[in-house]
């Protein structure tokens, strides 16, 4: 007997094609594996490097298939383990030791990072689309209704603007309703004091604007400017900005609970419970589109469509860029924005005359 061999574990042996079954231990005899009968007999050898042995699967026996096709069965998975570590260190020494790194999970772990980069760069944006696609109108009116309620139950408060100013500001309302996409039953528009909001406009989901009083005073009695900031409001809601932005902040777990009709308590929350609403504030791109929105609804309603433009150059006078007034956090005005709806403009009036 060789002085350096190793039991490794016991098992039974099967010859090649055949049923047969005779119990006997594998060893190790330095690199050379034997299955040895009970008896001491020499069942099968090989080098290591010439076995074939099964992967580790939960408690299925492992099989060790040697070079002349016999078959040496264990259901002592560690020892086989230990055999493979053992031998697979030796033969190969530091190169082995990284293969127990396995490159391809190297690789796997790295496409699962890249994937799910690329999941959430392109999916998640689909998903906010099929979302807001089958949402059914009753859930932003659930929204907007329980958003005004809780508004009005914490910071805004009944308006003091007289009548006359509110029936001006109304009328030209209704004239941007009536050239909105939706129409002017799709939209109301509401008087508040702002109270904490300060000079506010804004637009809840399903159509219902709320300016405040704050607002209204700041304008110096330029209807006509504040009827282009709910021109730019109605654009918020035809583009349905603030649907999306809830829908991109429930994530991706939200949003396929939400498609597959299994909405959960956080989500619905979400949805339901409005102050989220209002600390939602929109992208630049939002907030450019629904600066041309204004343009168009203010040009085919007949008033001047850069009228948004004065807002924020009053804005800009009245309250600084460095003013934590909410207006600006939700809406961020830049004299950028004032250039881009002047040059919107001169785009839309270049276009009409070549028509
Ligand atoms: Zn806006």
């Amino acid at each position: 007997m060789a002085s350096d061999e190793k039991p490794v574990c016991r098992g039974d042996w099967h010859p090649r094609d055949s049923s047969r079954s005779i119990p006997s231990r594998l060893v190790d005899r330095d690199g050379q594996i034997l299955a040895v009968a009970e008896d001491g007999r020499e069942l099968a050898s090989a080098a290591f490097s010439a076995l074939a042995v099964s992967a580790r699967v939960g408690s299925i026996p492992r099989r060790v298939e040697f070079a002349d096709g016999s078959l040496f069965e264990t259901t002592d998975n560690a020892a086989i383990d230990h055999l493979q570590w053992t031998n697979g260190r030796k033969r190969a020494g530091l190169v082995h030791g990284l293969e127990r790194f396995h490159p391809q999970l190297l690789v796997f772990v790295v496409a699962v990072f890249l994937l799910s980069g690329l999941v959430y760069r392109y999916a998640l944006p689909v998903l906010v689309e099929v979302a807001v696609a089958v949402t059914p109108p009753v859930v932003p009116r659930l929204m907007s209704v329980s958003t005004l309620e809780t508004l009005d139950r914490t910071v805004l408060g009944e308006t003091k603007l007289d009548e006359a100013k509110r029936r001006a500001i109304s009328d030209g309302f209704a004239r941007i309703a009536l050239n909105s996409t939706r129409g002017p039953s799709a939209y109301t528009l509401n008087f508040r004091n702002g109270g904490a909001i300060g000079p506010n406009a804004f637009a809840l989901p399903d159509g219902t604007l709320i300016i405040t009083d704050e607002l209204v005073d700041m304008s110096d009695g330029d209807t006509e400017m504040l009827v282009g900031v709910l021109a730019h409001e109605i654009g918020h809601v035809e583009l349905e900005h603030s649907l999306r932005q809830i829908y991109r902040s429930a994530g991706m777990a939200g949003l396929i609970m939400l498609i597959a009709g299994d909405v959960g308590d956080s989500v619905e929350d979400l949805l339901v419970q409005g102050g989220g609403l209002l600390a939602l504030s929109y992208s630049r791109d939002a907030e450019a589109a629904a600066d041309r929105h204004s343009v168009e609804l203010m040009q085919k309603a007949g008033y001047d469509p850069t009228a948004i433009a004065r807002f924020f150059e009053v804005i800009e006078k009245k309250l600084g860029d460095t003013s934590e007034t909410t207006i600006l956090s939700t809406h961020p005005g830049t004299p950028d924005r004032r250039k881009a709806i002047r040059a919107y403009e001169a785009e839309l009036r270049e276009k009409r005359a070549e028509d």
